[in-house]
């Protein structure tokens, strides 16, 4: 099961992924949480991709389509994953497709997460103040949202025209959206 999850910071991406990934035994690839992990360890990619991750922009897309290629080779993604965080550009999109291609894997599915900006702001918000991330600032926010638009939103219609597309309402509560989400999954086995 290769699952891909996209949705705008706040849809709950990282959450509904965690479930996902409990419950099939399938691990749970986020790129945000690789870069906080190499920024904290202050390895070379941390250093360098420090200064953006702060200021909310995207880390280039070189950067990122190596660390997936390394994290995909490794030997507990070789029976699914859950991708949470990448691609978030089309640059990044085709890379990915080239990657899968050439090791003979297909996405099972890409859900796209759907959310008023409205309702992310609230939770991005409630998540600054309980968890202290620093690109958490209302600045910080608009900016991750307003890429999020521009830059990664085109890729719902680059996977809806694969067929891999489902949609998912993500304004609700996690068990909600979860609920969701499983009724798809199941659907998908079937099919
Ligand atoms: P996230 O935890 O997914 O919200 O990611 C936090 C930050 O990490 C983003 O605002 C970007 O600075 C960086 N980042 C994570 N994934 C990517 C990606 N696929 N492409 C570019 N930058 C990324």
């Amino acid at each position: 099961m290769n699952i891909l999850l996209l949705g705008p910071q706040g849809s709950g991406k990282g959450t509904q992924a965690k479930r996902i990934s409990a419950e099939f035994g399938i691990p749970h690839i986020a790129t945000g949480d690789m870069l906080r992990v190499a920024m904290e360890a202050e390895t070379p990619l941390g250093l360098r991709v420090k200064p953006i991750y702060e200021a909310g922009r995207l880390v280039p897309d070189e950067i990122m389509i190596e660390l997936i290629r390394e994290r995909l080779e490794e030997p507990d993604a070789a029976d699914g994953f859950v991708l949470d965080g990448f691609p978030r550009t089309t640059p990044q999109a085709d890379a990915l497709d080239a990657m899968l291609r050439e090791i003979g894997r297909e996405l099972t599915v890409v859900f796209a997460l759907q959310v008023s900006d409205e309702i992310c702001i609230e939770r991005l918000l409630k998540r600054a103040r309980e968890e202290g991330r620093p690109d958490d600032t209302p600045e910080g926010i608009r900016t991750r949202l307003e890429l999020y638009h521009r830059e990664t939103e085109p890729l719902v219609e680059h996977y809806r025209a694969q067929g891999h597309l489902v949609t998912i309402h993500a304004d609700g509560t996690p068990n909600e959206v979860f609920a969701e989400i499983q009724a798809a999954l199941e659907q998908v086995a079937v099919r």
